[in-house]
């Protein structure tokens, strides 16, 4: 569950205005390479068919997305040189103001929930509908922290995993060492806090271990939109298919999470995922392997 929107971003690489986007929308997609999802959103009378017939394409059951009289969800924002955190020019809540969601029956089953960015009072709706969650993971942004803190608290108590920026992990703590921030935050309920860092790559707290994984290094990075929500896909999607979700699990997790969030970036809205294919996502992964590995060298001279 999350927000679809129109959104219109300015970056140093270019413009665009009221293309496909949302929290939502960029989870779905990405998880949709790894497992099947079911979406729960709300769009206006203006959305195109389009848009839905792309997200039917990537095999994303839409029978939780309402049409609501009104207008879609909108965000503008802006990012300078510096890519790693959005610029909110603007937020129009719109369909979303008066959005009470019903789960259709099949997606109270759900074994795994993703609370993409939104309301934290429609993430709370939403999670008391599904009965036996075996893995709920969350996310949020500093527009739900500044203004919802209290609902958003309440929604952290029944989260197993927290996956946000560090920006965003500062502010919820009301910290600036993020090691101590993840233990603030942990103490809200998550087990499980995954902070992204943009370029920098991410960390993983889980109990007293830490675990970092690098950014894929991007040569044409266009837009930063959706990476967060493509991390949270890739992650998710990945651990969907784990029968144990140990801590070697949520860090090849993390992993995947990267690897979808640096496609992403290649391209404005989500028009790189209009042409990823499987391959280069196994492909991506290990290049991510040789990025990181390094052995102890036998043959030095004392
Ligand atoms: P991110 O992965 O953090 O870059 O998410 C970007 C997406 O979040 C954009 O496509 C926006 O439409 C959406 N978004 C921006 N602000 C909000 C908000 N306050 N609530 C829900 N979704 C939002």
């Amino acid at each position: 569950m999350g927000s679809v929107a129109f959104d219109s971003v300015k970056t140093p690489f270019g413009e665009v205005e009221e293309v496909l986007g949302g929290s939502a929308t960029y989870f779905s997609t990405a998880a949709s390479y790894f497992t099947d999802v079911s979406l729960v959103a709300v769009v206006g009378e203006d959305f195109p068919e389009a848009h839905l017939d792309f997200l039917k394409g990537r095999g994303i059951n839409l029978e939780g997305l309402e049409r609501s009289p009104g207008r879609t969800f909108r965000w503008k924002g802006e990012y300078s040189y510096q890519l790693n955190e959005a610029k909110t020019l603007k937020t129009e809540l719109n369909v979303f103001q008066s959005f009470r969601p019903k789960l259709p029956p099949s997606y109270c089953e759900a074994s795994l929930v993703f609370l993409a960015n939104i309301d934290p009072e429609l993430q709370s709706d939403v999670l008391k509908q599904v009965k036996k969650p075996k893995l709920v993971a969350c996310d949020t942004m500093n527009f739900w922290i500044e203004g919802k803190l209290d609902a958003l608290i309440k929604t952290l108590a029944s989260v197993d995993i927290l996956i946000i920026n560090d920006g965003e992990a500062r502010e919820l703590a009301g910290e600036v060492n993020l090691v101590k921030a993840a233990k603030k935050i942990i103490g809200f309920g998550p087990k499980i806090l995954v902070v992204k860092q943009g370029e920098y790559g991410a960390l993983m707290f889980n109990g007293e271990t830490i675990f970092s994984a690098p950014a894929y290094p991007i040569e044409n990075v266009f837009d930063p939109t959706g990476a967060g929500d493509s991390f949270a896909g890739g992650f998710m999607g990945y651990l969907s298919k784990c029968e144990t979700l140990n801590d070697a699990a949520i860090r090849q997790a993390v992993i995947y999470g990267s690897t979808m969030a640096s496609f992403n970036v290649e391209a404005f809205s989500l028009d790189r995922m209009r042409s990823l294919k499987q391959e280069e996502i196994e492909s991506r992964y290990h290049a991510f392997k040789a990025l990181t590995a390094f052995e102890p060298v036998t043959n030095r001279a004392s």
